[in-house]
């Protein structure tokens, strides 16, 4: 495979792609004790824009905090750093992947005197579960592997070592015919998808899972809020896989998934079979706004231009 993502900004420089190597004893790559974010960036009419850059800014710091690492930037450094990045590459849309991991001045557990190293990539990156599935909906099936369990490790954290999990479920799940994993939780409720959130439409009515067991999803957070500006409802509550069964249409929501929707679950087909009307509308709605076509949206978007 001939790859070339350009640069990658690895501790304040940028580094041509076939350059930016790490060491073979790199802690992180052994243990997975590392924080992560994905971003995307998407073409506007007239320029280009970041979408929600600082949340996922945050959610990366808040991340680093919760596993009890200390990221050697600010906030402005690693933003200002995902701009420069996608200039760079002249990337008018992309998928961005910061990313803060240990050092190999050492192995064991111990990190605490151990360097930090951030790096970010960008490249570009079409629909991540595919152009058409957005419009037909995808195969689903609950995995056998319950979702990392709260006290075991920390869901709130985008943390490279919980995607283990992640990795086991979808693996299964496409080995088994689908396209991607349902996770319930240790006490057998919907969690999330291997990397979306999930919601379910009954009656009218919108539902997500409470976050106890899922990732604070931004996707998530910006459908709730179309959801809410255009008067209707989401409830956040527990949610059980048969609910699933008998809801009338069913979708996923990450930044790489976007809006996805699910057509159906272990083979029994959701509501019609087809992308659901509400589904349709807030993927709709979600795509305008992530293409600096909404103004009421505007705060979302850091925009920049090649
Ligand atoms: N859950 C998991 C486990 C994920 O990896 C992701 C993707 N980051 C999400 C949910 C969705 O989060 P977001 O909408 O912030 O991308």
């Amino acid at each position: 495979e001939n790859r070339d993502f350009g640069e990658i900004w690895m501790d304040g420089k940028y580094v041509p792609w076939q350059e930016a190597k790490v060491h073979a004893l790199t802690n992180t790559l052994h243990y997975g004790a590392g924080v992560f974010e994905g971003v995307r960036a998407y073409e506007s009419d007239k320029d280009s824009s970041i979408f929600r850059m600082h949340d996922h800014t945050n959610r990366l710091f808040q991340s680093a905090h919760i596993i009890g690492m200390k990221i050697p930037y600010t906030k402005k450094e690693i933003n200002d750093a995902q701009i420069e990045i996608l200039k760079r590459n002249k990337l008018k849309s992309a998928y961005i992947r910061p990313m803060a991991y240990y050092g190999g001045e050492a192995l064991g557990l111990l990190m605490n005197k151990l360097s930090v190293r951030v790096m970010i990539a960008a490249w570009d990156w079409g629909s991540y579960l595919g152009e058409e599935n957005l419009i037909h909906g995808i195969k689903v099936g609950t995995s056998s592997y319950t979702r990392n369990h709260v006290n075991s490790v920390l869901s709130k954290a985008k943390a490279n070592g919980n995607y283990l999990n992640s990795i086991m479920a979808r693996q299964e799940a496409v080995h088994n015919g689908h396209q991607e994993a349902l996770l319930l939780d240790h006490q057998g409720y919907v969690a999330e998808g291997s990397g979306e959130n999930i919601f379910v439409v009954k009656d009218g009515k919108i539902y997500t899972p409470t976050l106890t067991s899922a990732l604070a999803g931004i996707t998530r957070d910006t459908i709730i809020h179309i959801a809410q500006n255009q008067g209707m409802e989401v409830k956040e509550i527990q949610i059980t896989r048969d609910m699933i069964y008998i809801a009338d249409e069913a979708f996923f929501t990450g930044t790489a998934a976007e809006v996805t929707p699910i057509r159906e679950l272990d083979g029994r087909t959701i509501g019609s079979g087809k992308r659901g009307e509400i589904t349709e509308h807030l993927q709709k709605t979600y795509f305008s706004i992530v293409k600096g076509k909404m103004p009421d949206y505007e705060k979302y978007l850091t925009r920049y231009s090649i």
